[in-house]
């Protein structure tokens, strides 16, 4: 795993992007974690994907091993980051999906972020 392309998209290597996050390291931006927090979907990381979810909005679990048919991540596209505040950003981005063996869908969302005690935490978005 740690000499594969990250799921991000980055370009970047696993090990040199989105693994320290997974591994507890704070994301320097909300774009990171956005990005961090796709590669936790690829992946199937609920722990990581709850953990970065912000406690306001957070639900109880996400079910990504039971979920059927599991969707196939196709890829990530950033589209915007801005830093809205201090402590706030939003990210919009677009993923490509596929649910079992239907045809690849796109979920265009605008997540809002926020950082609280150095840490950066996903909010809630609109979906495009
Ligand atoms: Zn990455």
């Amino acid at each position: 795993m740690t000499a594969s392309t990250c799921p991000c998209g980055s370009g970047k290597t696993f090990a040199a992007c989105c693994a320290p996050l997974h591994e507890g390291i704070a994301a320097a931006t909300a774009e990171a974690l956005m990005r961090s927090r796709y590669s936790a979907y690829v992946l199937g990381n609920e722990p990581y994907l709850l953990a970065t979810w912000h406690a306001d909005t957070r639900p109880a679990s996400l079910d990504l091993a039971i979920q059927s048919p599991k969707p196939t991540w196709l890829g990530l596209d950033v589209k915007r980051h801005t830093v809205t505040g201090t402590d706030s950003a939003v990210v919009e981005f677009v993923a490509r999906l596929r649910h079992g063996g239907g045809r690849a869908e796109r979920l265009h969302e605008t997540s809002r972020f926020v950082r609280e005690n150095g840490q950066w935490f996903y909010v809630d978005g609109d979906i495009a």
